[in-house]
């Protein structure tokens, strides 16, 4: 680099003049996670959907284990998470691609398709990653109106135009809780132009039991234009591990394996992943756990007169009335002061609601005892 030149004087030297990150960055609102401590005493965190048991005992016995070898690069091709989760997936472990949490696979999808003039769809309440992923990409963001707070197939199909190259669908979605039938992912896919890249982001598909849902690697193998996305943050436990897989079309995992980072997933998360993966009875504890405690919080915040919308995740979204001090805004401080933190969704577009993820009994019963004080029956 040259220092004695001084400085320009052409019209170049306005655009030269300080470093200035690329139209359309500085127009991101930067993604707030869900607040509150997580581990003392007598404190609640109820607003990021962790999991309400923690992780598999034999998970972080791996992540342990793996603090032995952190001076040597682990492996980046992921080749035994990857057999891992082809083994009890029934997947194919060519077309897995691991990343440092589904954030990173969704970034990384939107890097590989996405530039300037381009643009995504996403639906009303959908996750707000994928529009921050788009926006970093240059592209914009078209919005589908949503039924019933539900993914409505018709209304993303209207929402398509000429320069939409992926669709991004959270299945079951979070904030809302809700999810559409295999048979409608499947009409949208059809009816989708083949040179749009349908993303599904099945975060939650552990937690859903309703016989009419799919997490999608079917319809992943079936296309050349579909990628599911996963997580080992929710049902698995390992959300500061950061680990995440994507099952993908094989010119789709060859563009992520090109510009994802060579070491992008760590060597303590991967064996923690695959420990937790092999771990079928701390997953279907979880489950379990998750279904008994939504129905019964369902039931018991219905009873107090709350809106509830239905949910397939591990967390519900609750409508508070327009009521002073009891709207959702006040019961956010309200339970924040008692040390329940719960999720504002007010920039998915929801300030009359909150999420609140299902937690452990204890958690859940708090929970309902402060409500009950806000809502006497
Ligand atoms: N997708 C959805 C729908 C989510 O709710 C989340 C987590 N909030 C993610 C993806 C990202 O999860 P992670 O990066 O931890 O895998």
């Amino acid at each position: 680099m040259q220092k004695d030149k001084g400085p320009m004087s052409s019209s170049a030297s306005r655009d030269r003049a300080r470093l200035t990150p690329r139209p359309g960055i500085l127009d991101i609102a930067p993604y707030v996670p869900g607040a509150g401590p997580s581990d003392a005493e007598n404190i609640h965190k109820l607003s990021a959907n962790e999991s309400a048991l923690g992780a598999s005992e034999a998970a972080i016995a791996a992540y342990r284990a793996a603090g032995d070898h952190v001076t040597i690069y682990a492996d980046g091709a992921a080749t035994a998470l990857r057999e891992t989760i082809a083994e009890i997936e029934g997947v194919d472990v060519s077309n897995i691609v691991c990343g440092a949490g589904s954030d990173e696979l969704l970034q990384l999808l939107a890097r590989g398709y996405l530039g300037p003039g381009d643009a995504i769809v996403q639906t009303a309440h959908g996750f707000l990653v994928y529009g921050l992923a788009a926006k970093a990409c240059g592209a914009d963001i078209r919005i589908a109106p949503e039924t019933h707070l539900t993914a409505d197939v018709d209304a993303i199909l209207d929402a398509v135009d000429a320069s939409v190259r992926i669709v991004f669908l959270a299945n079951p979605n979070n904030p809302t809780g809700t999810y559409i039938s295999e048979a409608e992912l499947r009409r949208l896919r059809e009816y989708l132009p083949p040179d749009i890249l349908l993303v599904i982001d099945a975060a939650y598909a552990e937690y859903v039991d309703a016989p009419d849902y799919t997490a999608g690697a079917a319809l992943v193998e079936e296309n050349d234009n579909v990628v599911m996305t996963r997580t080992f943050s929710k049902i698995f436990g390992l959300a500061s591990l950061r680990l995440g897989w994507a099952y993908c079309p094989p010119a789709v995992a060859d563009v992520l394996n090109r510009i994802r980072g060579p070491f992008n997933v760590s060597g303590p998360a991967m064996a923690a992943g695959a420990a937790a993966f092999r771990d079928r009875d701390f997953v279907e504890r979880n489950r379990a756990h998750n279904k008994a405690e939504r129905d019964w919080l369902a039931q018991q915040l219905g009873g107090l007169g709350l809106d509830v919308n239905p949910s397939v995740g591990n967390f519900l979204l609750v409508k508070f009335p327009d009521a002073p001090g009891r709207r959702a805004s006040d019961i956010l401080q309200f339970l924040a002061s008692r040390g329940v933190f719960v999720r504002d969704v007010e920039a998915y577009g929801l300030p009359d609601y909150l999420r609140i993820s299902i937690g452990e009994t204890q958690a859940n019963r708090r929970l309902v005892t402060l409500l009950a004080e806000m809502f006497p029956s």
